[in-house]
């Protein structure tokens, strides 16, 4: 039974691992001729993130790539993890607050806007943007980016743009992605993708209906496409979606998870009652997600509500579990700037230009 994930069903090749054949003749060897076969690693894929290293391996073989060029832009869960360190909650503010007539063009001309962990396609149903659309713009911030931070002399440490599209219930704009990249790998050479899906889940006893976003999986991994529970519930999909080979997960908008419950009460009740009330659906996503439960998007765009009261208290939860904030606009229109809101091409262009 499917929970809802749709994939374009790979055959799942499987490609050798690149080795490199040496003969070795030792100096002064009187022994005659030795032959050696090294089995070199891929150097272009070993990076100080192993893990990582070990999930783009997978991927290749999963989409029968040979080129270590084309998966570069691909982001891991332990890159994610190092690079979200440094990131604050001003970098996840493309500068548009709604009614989306009043921006602050510094964000992204001063190269402030550096990530957007949560956007989505056509291929979610209720998204506008190719996913070539997407990259495209990503790719542009991401290049600008780069020069900016090359003259504040950051090294290049940190990716200057990363961009996960994360469509409702599906991985086919992962294959999309890996399609563009084969495309065309040197185009996003500053761009960091982390491959994403979002996925809901039915009301669980006191947990409501759920978001989940999954980042840094392999889309051919069976527990995505094959092995899927019966149930919907909270408790069902965030353990099933434990046991996937790579990845992490994160509660998307948790604002969304309290609703109005808490809005009659005083400033100081409401903060107290939504800092315990998140703080039990966190300890339920930490029970059945274990490793995997990681990730909370404190740093959410789109809220039109805008509660600081309700903010701090769903931070302060968060953080007393350690979880690591992310954050996204959760765009749907034509863009990666807004969550609804189209922007004309020349709006785009001048913002990007
Ligand atoms: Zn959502
Ligand atoms: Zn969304």
């Amino acid at each position: 039974m499917m929970i809802g994930i749709r994939t374009k069903a790979n055959s799942g090749v499987i490609i050798k691992t690149s080795t490199t054949e040496k003969t070795i003749l030792p100096k002064n060897s009187n022994m005659g001729r030795i032959s050696f076969t090294a089995i070199q690693p891929n150097m272009d894929l070993v990076d100080k993130f192993p893990l990582d290293t070990e999930y783009k391996k997978s991927l290749a073989k999963s989409y029968n790539i040979k080129n270590p060029e084309i998966l570069k832009p691909i982001m891991g869960i332990q890159e994610l993890k190092y690079t979200l360190r440094t990131l604050k909650e001003t970098n996840y503010d493309s500068g548009f607050v709604r009614p989306y007539k009043s921006k602050n063009p510094k964000q992204i001309k001063n190269g402030i806007y550096r990530a957007n962990l949560h956007c989505h396609s056509n291929n979610s149903g209720d998204g506008t943007a190719s996913v070539e659309e997407i990259l495209n713009q990503a790719a542009t911030l991401a290049d600008n980016n780069y020069e900016i931070l090359k003259k504040q002399s950051k090294n290049g440490q940190n990716a200057p743009f990363i961009i996960a599209i994360t469509d409702h219930n599906t991985t086919d704009q992962c294959d999309e992605v890996i399609n563009q990249l084969k495309g065309n790998p040197k185009k996003y050479r500053n761009l960091k993708i982390l491959l994403g899906s979002e996925i809901e889940t039915e009301q669980d006893g006191d947990i409501p209906k759920a978001h989940i976003l999954v980042y840094g999986f392999n889309p051919q991994d069976k527990k995505l496409t094959e092995e899927l529970p019966n149930s919907k519930k909270f408790s069902d999909i965030v353990e099933h979606l434990s046991g996937l080979k790579y990845g992490a997960m994160g509660i998307a908008h948790p604002q969304r998870m309290i609703g109005g419950k808490f809005k009659d009460l005083t400033e100081n009740e409401q903060q107290k009652g939504s800092e315990n009330y998140f703080g039990g659906i966190l300890k339920e996503f930490k029970t059945h997600g274990k490793e995997k439960a990681t990730f909370v998007e404190n740093y959410y765009q789109s809220y039109y509500e805008n509660n600081p009261t309700l903010k701090t208290a769903i931070k302060s939860a968060s953080d007393n579990l350690k979880f690591i904030s992310t954050g996204g606009i959760d765009s749907h229109a034509n863009n990666i700037f807004t969550n609804t809101y189209d922007l004309s091409p020349n709006e785009i262009t001048n913002l990007l230009n």
